[in-house]
């Protein structure tokens, strides 16, 4: 055995169709030394992770999951631009076994890149079961490619797969060898005429595989064309070469010439299959197809969906509950042991109710984030997503969209955040930007108890038609502008792709958690940070300038984030000692006109009267222009802000009987109460939300345009409410 260590760490890339169990196998390969970023200046996450093996160190990258690596999607130009420009040491291929001729698609363009390539036969487990024989070794002779069997969820294969890497990478396995796919006579003849130009200058054949080149630019691979264009003179003759080429294939085979490409490569595959596999005749029942038969039903499939749609949600918020008020007592409890162990001012202040209460209000959703995406897991592991992105695609075809965007869309009904991070089960670009835009317009929860508390207060009995009405706007608005989006700024270039059912699949819990976890910890990591400063800002704005006149040590002027009021008043009760000449309610009020009085000098009141001519012909106040900037941090800050701002006593929340008499007492209208829940449905839901789509779109632009038009959206759809109200004498 050789001992040679390499200086520097090998290079693995990993490659594979999407759930072919990349990531599991990466997970299995480098356990917790791993690395999560995005590929330059897309969206597209990169994980890297290290792996010792044999005294190598090996660096593996977990490449986007892709069926061919043309240039139609951005994972495919991501995972050939790094194939192409880094040049990994090796490829392994991912194979799911049991789907071996639609998988070795991708290998095939592998083999034509000419990259060091290995083939893992994955779940070959399922292969088995399904009465699949493979004869392994011959497959690897024909292709020219090693091949080792892996069941990724069992960690089986791994250490003979890493081995396998050693022996490729160190030239000592006997199977690697460069074979051609052959297109036939005709193609060949015009991918050896494309070759033949390119060689004139040596030092461009010398650098890339010519063949693959060849092949791509009959294809009309616009990133290769691009390419070859910056290779000067010699560029400009291939380019034309090309041209010519596919022309004459064109009218030859009255093709275009990828499609005799691809029908060749599915030839040359189904030939492969033909030697090495055996499906053996007893091939049980397919359960798999009886179950699908009933799932994607044409009458039964649409109810069973919505069902376990309801499901989720039921599981989401009545099992989120119970933790989520853990974790609230949890943060209180805090809020009380640092109020009790530093003494009153602004460090206490800015711990307390900047950092603690802000931060604590969105970790309190976690439990409700982790049991969602637990159950998204678990409808897509199981292979349940792809029937249910089937079953709703007719009806987001309205809306210029696929099936698979429905799902994000019924997520934002719990929240908006996670709901935009599921996009990424998008796979174009433009399908992914939509649906991030129109998201914000499903309400989410957090908007609820806004509702609640407004449509309480002045609509009485019909308060729950009303709410149902307010979400049904949301519905219509993002429907509206789903269309509007998809004929004006995403217009023609609604990429087609294959709507793949994969097989039903029990999956282990191991790998729920994994993909449960993977998707939480980005709301956790990336969401502290912006929340973070978020709530020390609006702490800041509403705490500076401190009011000369109030004496300092008062329980009033303890807390001024208004995400906190509710606590701080009830805090200020308790802890006040009560003086003996005043009754304990004069006190509260007077606490509270002098917190409004404070409030109102405060840079957040000042904001408040500031914007408030811009929110005037919506009807609102001060007051109301100071609740929608702080709820521009979270909706259910709105609730409070106007708790505190209206004066209604300690106990605000949106059952509270005094802030709805002081609400009904301030001159606000029904018409008015019905504006202001249109505008807080519509803008920008909150800056979780907007840090998510910052992160998700990996673009300034695509987040203030996101900021901006709901902004202008919900001032219009206000105003059009509120004035027209108005003609007609509603308000
Ligand atoms: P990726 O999309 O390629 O990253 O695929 P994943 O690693 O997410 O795997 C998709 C699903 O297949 C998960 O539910 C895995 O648990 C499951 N899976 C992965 N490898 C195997 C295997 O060898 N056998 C079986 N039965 N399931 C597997
Ligand atoms: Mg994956």
């Amino acid at each position: 055995m050789r001992t040679r260590v390499k200086k520097e760490a090998i290079t693995i890339a990993l490659t594979g169709n999407p759930n072919s169990g990349k990531t599991t196998i990466f997970n299995n390969l480098t356990g917790t030394r791993q690395h999560v970023g995005n590929w330059p200046g897309v969206t597209v996450e990169k994980k890297m992770g290290t792996v010792f093996h044999n005294g190598h160190r090996l660096q593996v990258v977990d490449l986007p999951g892709t069926y061919s690596l043309t240039a139609y999607s951005i994972e495919e130009i991501v995972a050939r631009r790094f194939l192409v420009d880094s040049k990994p040491d090796v490829v392994v291929d991912i194979v799911d076994a049991s789907n071996l001729e639609r998988n070795l698609y991708l290998a095939t363009q592998l083999i034509e890149m000419g990259v060091k390539l290995i083939l893992a036969l994955n779940m070959a487990d399922v292969a088995e079961a399904r009465g699949h024989e493979i004869d392994a070794e011959s497959l690897g002779t024909l292709l020219g490619v090693p091949v080792v069997f892996t069941i990724g969820t069992k960690n089986q294969g791994m250490k003979e797969l890493l081995d396998k890497v050693l022996e490729v990478v160190e030239d000592r396995d006997t199977v690697s060898r460069h074979i051609h796919i052959s297109y036939g006579h005709e193609l060949e003849k015009e991918i050896k005429k494309i070759q033949d130009v390119i060689w004139r200058d040596p030092s461009v054949g010398e650098r890339f595989s010519t063949r693959w080149l060849a092949v791509k630019l009959l294809e009309n691979d616009s990133a290769v064309q691009e390419r070859v264009r910056s290779f000067g003179e010699i560029g400009k003759q291939t380019l034309a070469q090309a041209e010519a080429s596919r022309e004459r294939l064109g009218e030859f085979y009255k093709d275009d010439a990828e499609m005799v490409l691809t029908d060749q490569r599915y030839g040359f595959i189904g030939g492969a299959l033909k030697e090495v596999l055996k499906v053996s005749a007893k091939s049980k029942l397919d359960l798999s197809r009886q179950v699908d038969l009933f799932l994607t039903n044409r009458i039964l499939g649409f109810p069973v969906f919505i069902f376990f749609i309801w499901a989720m949600f039921q599981l989401t918020f009545t099992v989120g509950a119970y933790p989520m008020e853990w974790i609230d007592a949890g943060v209180s409890w805090l809020g009380a042991v640092v109020s009790a162990l530093l003494p009153a001012g602004l460090l206490q202040d800015l711990l307390v109710d900047g950092i603690i209460a802000g931060v604590g209000s969105v970790i309190i959703f976690l439990p409700n984030i982790l049991i969602l995406f637990f159950c998204i897991a678990v409808f897509e592991d199981t292979g349940y997503l792809a029937r249910a992105a089937f079953i709703m695609d007719r009806v987001m075809h309205v809306i210029g969209l696929h099936g698979k965007s429905f799902i994000p869309l019924l997520m934002g009904f719990g929240c908006n955040a996670p709901a935009i991070m599921a996009t990424r089960t998008l796979e174009s670009e433009r399908d992914r930007l939509l649906s991030i835009l129109i998201n914000p317009l499903i309400s989410c929860s957090a908007r609820l108890p806004v509702y609640i508390l407004l449509a309480g207060t002045f609509f009485g009995a019909s308060a729950g038609n009303v709410i149902f009405s307010i979400y049904a706007l949301g519905i219509a608005l993002a429907i509206t502008m789903g269309k509007l989006f998809s004929v004006t700024l995403f217009r023609g270039d609604i990429a087609p792709f294959v709507m793949e059912l994969p097989p039903y699949r029990a999956p282990t819990l191991r790998s729920l958690l994994i993909h449960m976890w993977d998707r939480s910890q980005i709301f956790l990591r990336k969401m502290s940070g912006v929340i973070l400063v978020g709530s020390i800002l609006v702490w800041v704005l509403s705490s500076f300038p401190r009011s000369p006149y109030l004496p300092r040590g008062q329980a009033v002027e303890r807390g001024t984030t208004s995400a906190t009021q509710e606590r701080l008043l009830t805090l200020a009760e308790s802890q006040q000692p009560v003086s003996p000449l005043m009754s304990e309610d004069n006190l509260k009020n007077l606490d509270l006109n002098n917190e409004m009085t404070r409030l109102e000098g405060s840079f957040l009141g000042r904001l408040g009267h500031l914007v408030q001519p811009i929110f005037a012909p919506l009807g609102f106040d001060w007051r109301t222009s100071v609740a929608v900037l702080t709820g521009f941090v979270a909706k259910e800050i709105v609730v409070s802000t106007l708790g505190v701002l209206y004066a209604a006593g300690a106990d605000v929340n949106e059952e509270s009987e005094a802030l709805r008499r002081s609400l009904r007492a301030s001159g606000m209208t029904p018409l008015g109460a019905y504006t202001l829940m249109a505008f807080v449905l519509i803008y920008i839901p909150c800056l979780a939300t907007v840090a998510v789509i910052r992160r998700e779109t990996n673009s300034w632009k695509w987040t203030g345009f996101s900021i901006g038009y709901s902004l202008v959206l919900a001032w219009m759809v206000s105003f059009l409410i509120y004035q027209g109200g108005r003609i007609i004498g509603l308000g």
